[in-house]
């Protein structure tokens, strides 16, 4: 399997450190809006590479964070009168229920940058005692130059870097030593949210986050750090040279960056009016089809979002879910009959395709070519499948489809539908238990329905129910 090394600027060799196991940082979001569909990219590419590690029976442990302390989040929460904590909070929930719809699975661990200070303020104390780092009025900067490899995975050279920089004085940062130097401890302003540390009450700088929480989740050197590319500069770089500073070893064996997703061909900002938050897209949308469509380009190619690419994957969704269905439909009413030689042949095409399939993501990933390996098994499916075939190619090729999907995070089995006389009779069972005091049983069964998209709603008239 090979994967596009952004350190090295090539496609390599994957090589885990543990046998049998991955570990892997991504760089979530700061929570201060609802996600917006470019944040939405970073979170279905890398779930997608964690399932297709996980289909290759790896142990994948998959860290991703919130940065939920930042200037962003202390703005809005001044602007709306409340307090950081809850902003950042309600963000989290927020930001839980897309990826959730988005079928992006649960990390392995989801730490908050705000629950972690104590490991923040330990690294910068040890990049302070290395020489690293030095305090200045209460704030704390990292010796950018003193880190001889600076700019190693930006391929930035830092002569030219401190040229730029010279025009730049950020207000409150006259003490630093160099130009270049950037914060990892800065003291509070009044009304800011703050911790206590041997500098200043103050909080951590954005950087160092994720250096301490990849350190104490995953280890001090990784197999897979990943994010948009926006972050390679200065984030990445800078994580980079704090944690193999602090811990004297390298960080990140492989560095994965998505490209950048935009909007009719422009940057997605607010001020242009072209901004669109998952949410907004799932007013027209399933999730599902906003996936898809993330995954019919390569990760790292830019993504143009428009509406008729968006309708283009609802259309190439449903046929992938028509066909599982019909090959479902057909298999239930097919007898048990033999394999037929035909069957056989084609059921080689599509352990052709498994391959095909394979080869595709073994390459950097490309999902682009792994859903046309889908479409051609749909083909097949729909030109050879009727009432005559056997009922062990029909579910053979409907498994190999579902299965694929699935390792793309594609759901293309639909669920199965609950009839309206066994709602109706559930309900009734409902209302006995209740007249029974077996409150739990009732609430098992509101669950169950609302597991299957039923809502019921107890009013004056009795219980009434629809389907969400
Ligand atoms: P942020 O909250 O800005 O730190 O972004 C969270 C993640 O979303 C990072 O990995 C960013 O690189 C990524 N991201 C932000 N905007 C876009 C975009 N338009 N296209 C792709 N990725 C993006
Ligand atoms: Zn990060």
């Amino acid at each position: 399997m090979k994967i596009y090394n952004t350190l090295t600027r090539t496609k390599e060799e994957f090589k885990e450190l543990e046998k049998g196991k991955v570990s892997m940082y991504v760089c979530g979001p700061t929570v201060y809006n609802l996600i917006h569909i470019g944040n939405a990219r970073p979170m279905i590419v890398f779930d997608t590479v964690r399932r297709y590690l996980e289909y290759k029976n790896y142990d994948v442990n998959y860290v991703t964070n919130f940065t939920d302390v930042d200037d962003k989040i202390i703005k809005k929460a001044i602007e709306e009168g409340t307090t950081a904590e809850e902003i950042s909070k309600r963000y989290i929930e927020e930001c839980k229920k897309d990826m959730k719809a988005l079928n992006v699975k649960e990390a392995s661990k989801h730490p908050l940058a705000t629950e972690e200070i104590a490991g923040m303020i330990e690294m910068i104390s040890k990049l302070i005692e290395k020489g690293y780092a030095y305090e200045a009025n209460g704030t704390v900067y990292y010796r950018t130059r003193k880190f001889s490899e600076y700019g190693k995975l930006s391929k930035k050279n830092i002569d030219d870097l401190e040229a730029g920089h010279r025009e730049i004085k950020v207000a409150g940062e006259d003490d630093k030593e160099d130009s270049l130097d950037f914060v990892l401890w800065k003291p509070k302003k009044e009304g800011e949210p703050y911790w206590e540390s041997p500098w200043s009450q103050g909080r951590p700088g954005w950087h160092i986050e994720c250096s301490v929480m990849s350190k104490k989740y995953l280890g001090d050197t990784i197999d897979i750090h990943a994010g948009g590319e926006d972050l390679i500069f200065p984030h990445h770089e800078n994580e980079i040279a704090q944690s193999e500073a602090a811990n004297g070893k390298e960080f990140a064996h492989y560095w994965m960056h998505n490209g950048f997703l935009n909007i009719d061909n422009k940057k997605m900002s607010k001020s242009l009016g072209n901004f669109f938050t998952v949410r907004d897209i799932s007013e027209k949308y399933n999730l599902q089809v906003l996936r898809f469509f993330m995954l019919s380009a390569h990760y790292r190619s830019p993504l143009n979002f428009s509406s008729e690419l968006m309708e283009a994957s609802k259309n190439g969704l449903e046929r992938i879910i028509t066909a599982v269905d019909n090959l479902k439909n057909l298999s239930a009413k097919c007898g048990d009959k033999e394999v037929t030689d035909m069957e056989k042949e084609n059921l080689a095409s599509i352990r052709q395709l498994i391959k095909k399939y394979e080869d595709a993501m073994e390459d950097d990933f490309n999902t682009a070519d792994a859903v046309s390996a889908i479409f051609e098994m749909v083909k097949l499916a729909n030109q050879t499948a009727d009432v005559e075939s056997s009922k062990k190619y029909l579910t053979e090729i409907k498994d190999t489809i579902v299965r694929l999907s699935d390792v793309l995070g594609i759901i293309a089995e639909k669920e199965e539908e609950i009839l309206d006389a066994d709602i109706e009779n559930l309900i009734e069972e409902r209302q006995q238990a209740r007249k029974d005091k077996n409150f739990a049983r009732a609430d098992e069964i509101r669950n169950e329905l609302l597991s299957k998209g039923i809502i019921l709603e107890d009013t004056r008239e009795g219980v009434k129910w629809k389907r969400a």
